[in-house]
């Protein structure tokens, strides 16, 4: 990342921007990632992060790396994309969902799409799944482990995850097995002055996390710096995401994501 702080841990000044911003009421924080796709080195740890923070079971990723050939011989780009939930401020996922199980999504103040596990039911799952134009955001957590229970279920499978603020424990059919699963910026993280498990284990630093409203954070003076070499995916069609990809081709990644 060409930033001004090339000099200092990003880490350390992410988590002092998230002191910072946690002063605030949360309808004054604007929660925001950016991805640099130049140093995404595919080594997925982000992704096994997330499984780890949140007990994810088979089938149920929050976050994926993408490998993407841009162009055509001779000019061929390949991009490493990282992907998750977009928290899109004009997110079709919510209208969709709610229309089929009433309040099982909404657009938080502070620019998260949450979801509310006991109502977030398999038709929501698809509602949302159809409305929403990115690949791999939203999953159906069908209630399956890794284990079948022999040998016995392994303590990772079962312990709680603290999603939304709330200890779930996949022990039964009880959610959030049966529900709706996506990213939501390790909300019960953040609030709690964390940064998000993918954004701490990158060892590329490639993924920035921060409040955008706050002009002095490395996210809104990342995106600042690199004016001309950012780009959010599937923007022409008005989702307004809030995950921003840095790229030194931004026209070619715009025209040819999948
Ligand atoms: S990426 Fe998909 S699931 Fe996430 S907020 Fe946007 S439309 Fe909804
Ligand atoms: S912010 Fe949290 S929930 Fe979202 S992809 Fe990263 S680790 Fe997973």
């Amino acid at each position: 990342m060409t930033t001004t702080t090339e000099t200092e841990n990003i880490l350390v000044r992410m988590h002092q921007d998230l002191q910072r911003a946690l002063q605030k009421p949360a309808n004054r924080r604007s929660w925001a990632m950016a991805v640099d796709t130049r140093k995404c080195i595919a080594c997925y740890g982000c992704v096994i992060a997330c499984i780890a923070e949140n007990v994810l079971p088979p089938g149920v990723t929050y976050r994926t790396v993408l490998d993407i050939e841009l162009g055509k011989y001779p000019n061929v780009e390949r991009i490493l994309k990282p992907m998750n939930c977009q928290q899109c401020d004009n997110a079709p996922c919510i209208a969709a969902a709610n229309d089929v199980a009433p309040g099982s999504m909404e657009k938080r103040p502070d620019g998260v799409v949450a979801v509310d596990y006991e109502r977030a039911t398999k038709a929501a799952f698809e509602a949302a799944q159809k409305a929403c134009p990115y690949k791999r955001a939203v999953y159906f957590d069908d209630g399956r482990f890794y284990t079948d229970g022999t040998p016995a279920r392994q303590a990772y499978e079962t312990r709680p995850s603290f999603e939304y603020g709330r200890a779930w424990t996949r022990t039964a059919a009880k959610p959030p097995v049966n529900s709706l699963r996506k990213c939501h910026f390790c909300l019960h993280r953040i609030e709690n002055g964390e940064l998000p498990a993918c954004v701490t284990t990158c060892i590329g630093e490639a993924t920035c996390f921060g409040d955008l409203s706050d002009p002095n954070s490395l996210i809104a003076q990342l995106l600042k710096e690199n004016r001309g070499k950012v780009m959010r995916v599937n923007e022409s069609k008005g989702t307004q995401p809030r995950v921003y990809y840095l790229t030194d081709t931004p026209v070619l990644c715009k025209s040819q994501h999948p």
